[in-house]
């Protein structure tokens, strides 16, 4: 077993792809989830709070935090068992999300392709629900595996127990409460593109278009779509697309001709908060050293010396305009730790 090792004043900034300045009493680098009980045990004793940490890609983080952050790097990734019900592939919680992917796909196994190039940890993937391009991470979820920080055990979830819906889990209503260990994929076999997404309809199967040109594709249109946050440093969608009633989604259309609105199931309808935003006005719209990309409406970027404060003030002001012009509440998709 590896040893608990807590590092005093740990600087943030390079673990949150908002890349604002953000600092913690501790910090621990997890790379055994063995030390999880002696680390909140520890933490108990000196009345510290604990959060937890993938690649902060969803997150936009407090300046000072007073308690221990843990940054979960655990690594490893395996084919569990195959068969007529799919092929299971298991993967650590610190492993990157994108690399499993690729991963999978090189080892002839479909299925993960449309959700390529999303930052971040598979550990945080079920935490909203991962989804793009048409799948989300509930379509392709087997399991996982938690620790449980009130009772200091391991348990596992079975799909139904996560309670996955739209970029929301279990795991977003009960914050704080379990550490996500492990997860289980079940990748369908025999594999079937899905080409819902109009960007991907083109692509044909019988003539040849395979996991990895999903894939590929997949990484064209993010790469052509959204801002790169290694240049201009950002979380993804900073929105959820609202679900509204159908009523309130046709005297929407009916005001605003051309207003997209998606039908779902349960007799509500989901919005487009990039369109929303767009037709506030405020695509590009700047706010000192924040502002909301020019290129997607639906990304708030940091253009430099960008705080915490400053996303919530431009979040804000958004939140205001798009109610004010059109009736509707957005909600933001990062956490604010
Ligand atoms: C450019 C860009 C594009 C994006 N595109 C998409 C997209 O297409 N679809 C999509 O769904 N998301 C997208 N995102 C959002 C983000 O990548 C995902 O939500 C991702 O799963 C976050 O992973 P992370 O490891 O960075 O999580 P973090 O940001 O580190 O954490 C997010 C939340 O999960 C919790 N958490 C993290 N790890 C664990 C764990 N092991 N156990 C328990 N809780 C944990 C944290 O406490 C926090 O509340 C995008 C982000 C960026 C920057």
């Amino acid at each position: 077993m590896n040893k608990l090792r807590l590092v005093p004043d740990f600087d943030l900034r390079p673990y949150n792809t908002l890349g604002v300045p953000a600092r913690s009493r501790f910090g621990v680098v997890l790379d055994d989830p063995a030390v999880l009980p002696e680390l909140f045990a520890v933490a108990a004793g000196r009345a510290l709070p604990v959060r937890v940490l993938g690649g902060g890609s969803n997150v936009v983080l407090s300046p000072d935090y007073y308690g221990v952050t843990v940054l979960v790097a655990t690594r490893g990734r395996s084919v569990v068992a195959a068969g007529p019900a799919g092929t299971l592939v298991e993967a650590a919680a610190g492993e990157n999300w994108h690399g499993l992917v690729e991963w999978t796909i090189g080892q002839g196994l479909g299925g993960l392709e449309n959700l390529a190039g999303i930052p971040g940890t598979v550990g945080a993937a079920p935490i909203q629900n991962i989804g793009a391009y048409g799948v989300e991470l509930a379509d392709r979820f087997d399991s996982l595996v938690a620790f449980d920080t009130a009772s200091h055990q391991m348990r596992r979830f079975e799909k139904e127990q996560c309670r996955f819906a739209y970029r929301d889990s279990v795991f977003k209503h009960e914050r704080g409460r379990y550490v996500v260990v492990s997860v289980r994929v079940r990748l369908p076999q025999p594999w079937a593109p899905v080409l819902t997404y109009p960007g991907l309809s083109g692509l044909d199967p019988a003539a040849g278009a395979d996991a990895r040109a999903v894939m590929e594709a997949v990484l064209r249109l993010r790469g052509s779509k959204l801002p790169d946050w290694r240049v201009t440093p950002n979380v993804g969608s900073f929105f959820h697309n609202p679900i509204v009633t159908s009523e309130a989604a046709a005297s929407l259309a009916a005001a605003n001709p051309g207003a997209p609105a998606w039908p779902l199931a349960d007799g509500k309808a989901k919005l487009s908060a990039a369109w929303l935003i767009e037709r506030a006005g405020l695509k590009g719209f700047r706010m000192g050293p924040v502002g909301v990309s020019d290129k997607h409406a639906l990304v708030l970027v940091n253009y430099g010396g960008g705080t915490a404060d400053d996303l919530l003030a431009l979040a804000d002001r958004i939140k205001q305009e798009v109610r004010t012009r059109f009736g509707v509440r957005l909600v933001e998709e990062p956490q604010f730790i």
